[in-house]
């Protein structure tokens, strides 16, 4: 299941480049265009869905998947003593401006609060 227009299912094919940094048969985890902490990789279903609520209502199994291993790049990337964030944001107000699923792992200095108000 891709979208022709969708960057991420263009990366997620080898279509355009990126830098990995995990992957599975159904997730692919790479680093961010532009980082906005030392660790910032994008954790993705390499199956479109729009948003993470539309990925955890299709197929649950595989939302459990990509947390899975956004906790596994928390891991390599040497962030969990430190304390990492995840992030999926929803929807134009919430600042999405990729619509295919994704998860922001973030880390590796003091994150500061969670919202910049
Ligand atoms: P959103 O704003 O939708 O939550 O996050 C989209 C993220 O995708 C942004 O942080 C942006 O830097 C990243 N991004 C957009 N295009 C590309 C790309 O072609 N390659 C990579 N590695 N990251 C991208
Ligand atoms: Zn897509």
């Amino acid at each position: 299941m891709t979208d022709a227009d969708c960057i991420f299912c263009k990366l997620a094919a080898g279509e355009i480049p990126s830098t990995k940094v995990r992957e599975t048969e159904r997730v692919l985890a790479f680093r961010d265009l532009e980082p906005k902490a030392p660790t910032h990789v994008l954790v993705i279903p390499k199956d479109h869905y729009a948003d993470a609520a539309g990925l955890s209502a299709a197929d649950p199994a595989l939302a459990g998947e990509v947390l899975a291993v956004a906790a596994e790049v928390a891991e390599s990337e040497g962030v969990v003593e430190g304390g990492w964030r995840l992030i999926a944001n929803t929807g134009l107000g919430a600042g999405q401006t990729v619509f295919h699923a994704h998860f922001h792992v973030l880390g590796g200095k003091p994150l500061g609060p969670m919202l910049a108000v």
